[in-house]
Order: C-alpha cells, then sequence, then structure tokens
C-alpha cells in the first residue's frame, strides 16, 4: 500500500475511533508499520482534526524522519514491532468499560463466542508510568502470546497484521469488557470452559 493510502487510513480510523467512543480529547493513538519506517499519529491533536500531513514518519528505533512530534507512547509502538515480526498496526485507546478492568486489574475473560476472535483471555499488564519506558517493558512479557492487552490505570492496546484487524481488537475488547461487567452486574458471569472454546476454535477454523 502507497504510504498517502495508509495515512488516509489512519485519520479514518482515528474518526471511526472517536465514533465509536474508544477515545476522547486528544488520547489515543495509532502506528502501521511500513517497509521504510513507522507511521505515528502525532501528539496533541484530536483524531476528529487529526489530517493526513499531521501524521509522523518515524524510523524503527524511534527516530523522527518526518513531521512533528509522535504520540508520546511511540515508545510503546516501536517495542511492539521490535519484538513482533508478524504485527504491522497498533492501536492504543482509553476505552471506559475496558480500562475499568485495566483499573480493577482484572482480565477480561471468555463470556461469548467472539472471545476467539480477540485473545481468549485478555491480560492486565503491570501499572506503568504512561509514555515512559516503563511502559513497553510492562507489556513485552505479555506481547508473545497476546494481540489485545489492558494497561493497569491506563487503557489498552492492541495489535494486528494490519491496520483494520488491529482496530477490530481494540472494539472488540471494548465490547467484550461492557458485556463482562453487565453479566457481573446481574450477579453470574459464566465463562466459557476450555472446552468450548476448543470447539469454537475448530468451527470457525482458528489456529
Ligand atoms: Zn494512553
Amino acid at each position: 500500500m502507497e504510504e498517502d493510502t495508509i495515512r488516509e487510513k489512519i485519520v479514518e480510523v482515528g474518526k471511526r475511533m472517536k465514533e465509536a467512543h474508544l477515545i476522547l480529547a486528544t488520547d489515543g493513538n495509532i502506528s502501521v508499520k511500513m517497509n521504510n519506517g513507522i507511521l505515528i499519529t502525532p501528539s496533541g491533536v484530536s483524531k476528529w482534526e487529526m489530517k493526513k500531513e499531521d501524521i509522523v514518519k518515524m524510523d524503527v528505533s524511534g527516530n523522527t524522519l518526518e513531521g512533528g512530534r509522535p504520540s508520546s507512547e511511540y515508545k510503546m509502538h516501536t517495542k511492539i514491532y521490535k519484538e513482533r515480526n508478524d504485527v504491522f498496526a497498533v492501536v492504543h485507546t482509553h476505552s471506559p468499560y475496558a480500562t475499568a478492568f485495566a483499573v480493577a486489574h482484572i482480565p477480561i475473560e471468555p463470556i461469548i463466542a467472539e472471545a476467539v476472535l480477540s485473545d481468549i483471555i485478555i491480560p492486565v499488564a503491570p501499572y506503568a508510568t504512561p509514555s515512559t519506558d516503563e511502559v513497553p517493558n510492562s507489556i513485552k512479557a505479555l506481547l508473545k502470546s497476546h494481540n489485545s492487552i489492558l494497561l493497569a490505570n491506563h487503557g489498552v492496546v492492541t495489535v494486528g497484521k494490519d491496520l483494520d484487524e488491529a482496530y477490530y481488537r481494540a472494539e472488540r475488547v471494548e465490547y467484550l469488557a461492557k458485556v463482562m461487567l453487565l453479566s457481573k452486574m446481574l450477579g453470574s458471569t459464566n465463562i466459557l470452559s476450555k472446552k468450548e472454546i476448543e470447539k469454537l476454535k475448530k468451527a470457525w477454523k482458528i489456529k
């Protein structure tokens, strides 16, 4: 995909994140890895107002190649690409229901079939001061086997083979958190068994 097309896609996903109430104000960030660097959303710009020219181009080590100030969480993004060769897009949100689980330090469990489309269990990474090196370090171990991670007292990070996949995971984490919270309010959260999960994976042809 051409760089310009990727920039347009990032702008579009930013607006979808706003519309889906996954972010507010200037929060949240998106990046995409290309052959010749990383495109990442700028710092301090609302995703409603963000233009494709605002998007910053960096190298894989986090040096700015083009544009202004990158997202303050750029170190988390570059770390993810370093750790996972199969990842080409990263989405970070502060979506409220998932963030509530991150605040409570409660992982999201498989409560409905679609859980197999994100991660079976969405874990909580230890608390790390936002925008510091602590954040990439806090998710390092979990990244090996998870595509969606809750950041304690902070938010959510999701990864994917492309931007659509990373974004849909962010939407799904929020939905699962909402349903799990509502079921807790009803007083009965029945988690799908390992056996049911295996059956689902087979039926939906998921590895
Ligand atoms: Zn954040």
